[in-house]
């Protein structure tokens, strides 16, 4: 196991190669372009609300609200036709039964972040234990479609053993306006890599640093104004917080290898996928969970953004994933346990 004291700069990494491909010069110029619109939204736009002619740069009328009443039947299936119509797989039906219900965080394209809580159900008589929490993520980055599409499929083996074993909070889209933009992005509507928005230490230094000299200020990289600036990742960082997961599961594509971050076994292989380090960045949910919260995060890079793995990859993946929960991560005794309520 290897503990990052500090960051560590992966210029190897298949991300690094994506980077040096970008030319300085045209980084520069969308970058510029990025920060006219950004400063705009940021600034302007604001102003505008404040003297009464819109609330919002993008009211969710007009960009991402949902029909009927919040959590409504009308409501939810909204949700579904426009979700299932951007993932590989999963019907309208399919994203219905995962039954998912809202965090109360609502994007700011005013799509709610939904979340589904699987308590478990397996047998525990005699044991004096409570059962492992479990944090799984998909779709931190809008344009990784796979990375929502596989938590959904996962969603329907939550009953079979030994996922019934466990406890779940399971947010399969966690960036929704990336995901349903015109053409996906990376980045949520604000611009923002949510993956370089966690409060790392010395974020303000080193998050802006990098982002300006490793990837020339490449604006699907752009890690933020502050640290946990986006409402998606505040979610995140409450959820640790209030359900205080033992392992966060964090889906990404298309690099088809797994990184671990944090104090356990890293695992050697899910599936297909083999662990193969991409690096330490600043802001990035594995340094600030894993390295600096000491709860572990896994990285599972699918091999393709658009395109899902076989059935079998999936359950393999799902299978050898929890295999390793099982074997690494310690039930706790009540008292330990004591946390709040979550929503
Ligand atoms: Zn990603």
């Amino acid at each position: 196991m290897v503990l990052h004291s500090k960051t560590v700069f992966a210029n190897s990494s298949p991300l690094a190669i994506e980077l040096n491909q970008l030319t300085k010069e045209s980084a520069r110029v969308v970058g510029q372009r990025w920060r006219v619109q950004s400063l705009l939204c940021r600034f302007l736009f604001p102003l505008i609300g404040l003297v009464g002619l819109t609330s919002y740069p993008v009211a969710p009328a007009l960009a991402g609200g949902v029909a009927g009443k919040p959590g409504s039947p009308a409501a939810q299936a909204d949700w579904c036709n426009r979700l299932s119509r951007r993932l590989p797989g999963i019907s309208p039906v399919d994203c219905q039964n995962s039954a998912l219900v809202q965090t109360g965080f609502v994007s700011r394209n005013g799509f709610p972040i939904l979340m589904r809580d699987v308590s478990a159900s397996g047998r525990r008589e005699g044991k004096k234990t409570v059962p492992v929490r479990v944090l799984l993520l998909g779709g931190i980055h809008g344009d990784e479609l796979t990375s929502s599409a596989i938590v959904f499929e996962w969603l329907k083996k939550m009953k079979t053993s030994p996922a019934n074993n466990f406890e779940w909070k399971i947010v399969p889209v966690l960036n929704p306006d990336g995901l349903l933009a015109h053409k996906s992005t990376r980045v949520n509507s604000n611009g923002v890599d949510l993956n370089r928005n966690f409060p790392t230490p010395d974020w303000h230094k080193e998050a802006h640093n990098y982002w300006a000299r490793v990837t020339a200020k490449d604006p699907r990289r752009f890690p933020g104004n502050a640290p946990l600036s986006e409402i998606e990742t505040r979610w995140v960082d409450e959820a640790m917080q209030r359900f205080r997961p033992q392992v966060i599961i964090s889906v990404h594509a298309p690099f088809g290898v797994l990184d671990f971050d944090g104090p356990a076994v890293p695992p050697r292989k899910f599936g297909r996928l083999v662990y193969n380090r991409l690096g330490v960045y600043p802001g990035s949910l594995g340094n600030y969970s894993g390295a600096h919260k000491n709860i572990p995060v896994i990285t599972i890079e699918l091999p393709n953004s658009q395109t899902m793995p076989s059935d079998l990859e999936v359950q393999r993946i799902w299978q050898d994933m929890l295999t390793w929960i099982v074997r690494n991560v310690a039930e706790q005794s009540p008292s330990s346990r004591n946390r709040k309520k979550s929503n």
